[in-house]
């Protein structure tokens, strides 16, 4: 099995594959505008097994696009959409999200909840944009300095990871500057990284190392994420996701 292919196995089982909480996807449509409006279509960009998507089905009049590079993701996430009756509504697409298929101005809304890191944000909101309707709405989480000072080994390590990590202030003038008008944002509690993501993904370290037998890719994945976890309670206090809400002008 190769690396790829471990950390699926670790996260196909989770309900989400980054910090959020269906409360909080709910607060972001809320604030996007969209509640109550009729015939939506909107694309979930790196949806994994769908928690956003599931959200968004259950709250709007919409059609939802839900795209990740990822099949077996998109295979669990198209599991729940039966489930909760959802089927009709969900179309999956198994593409990376910097070579998005659609065309120019189609699309109510775009949601990427704990995902657009991968293509860097500005180069993901500033590629997006074409896909959306004028005054076409966009709802992502990003990476996000919560306070204006931090520790510096909290620096050290997040500008070595994720250099664009910065405040909400300089994400906001970054979707001014390819734009967008800033609609609405707020950054996603404690709660959303403790209990709704790592506390689950604690919870199957035991069966997937046992499923890995002796594995050292498998081990030194679970170390991974065990530092990941620790470092994120250190320092819970600096740093989050932030939901950032927009606009497309014009
Ligand atoms: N939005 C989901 C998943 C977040 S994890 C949630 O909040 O639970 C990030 C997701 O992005 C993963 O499912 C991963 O497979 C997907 N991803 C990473 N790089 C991608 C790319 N280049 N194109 C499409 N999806 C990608």
């Amino acid at each position: 099995m190769d690396d790829l292919d471990l950390i699926m196995d670790l996260h196909i089982d989770g309900d989400r594959q980054g910090p959020g909480g269906e409360e909080e996807t709910r607060l972001a449509i809320a604030l996007a505008g969209l509640m109550g409006r009729e015939g939506l279509r909107i694309a979930d960009i790196g949806c994994g097994t769908g928690a956003s998507t599931l959200t968004l089905a259950g709250a709007l009049d919409a059609s939802l696009i839900a795209v990740d590079f990822l099949p077996p993701f998109l295979e669990r996430l198209r599991k729940r959409a039966d489930a909760a009756g959802f089927r009709d509504r969900i179309e999956t697409l198994a593409t990376s999200m910097d070579a998005l298929p659609f065309d120019d101005g189609g699309l109510d809304a775009i949601w990427s909840e704990g995902a657009i890191y991968n293509m860097g944000f500005e180069t993901g909101v500033s590629a997006w944009r074409r896909f959306l309707k004028p005054g076409g709405v966009l709802a992502v989480s990003e990476l996000t300095w919560i306070t204006a000072e931090r520790p510096e080994a909290l620096t050290h390590h997040w500008c070595r990871e994720y250099p664009e990590v910065n405040t909400a202030s300089n994400k906001f003038a970054a979707l001014e500057r390819n734009g967008y008008m800033p609609l609405g944002y707020f950054p996603l509690q404690k709660h959303c990284w403790i209990e709704n993501y790592y506390r689950p993904i604690e919870a199957r370290f035991a069966g997937f190392l046992d499923r890995h037998g002796g594995s050292r890719a498998a081990k030194a994945l679970v170390v991974e994420h065990t530092e990941e976890i620790a470092l994120y309670e250190r320092y819970a206090d600096y740093v989050s996701y932030g939901f950032y809400i927009a606009r497309r002008v014009g």
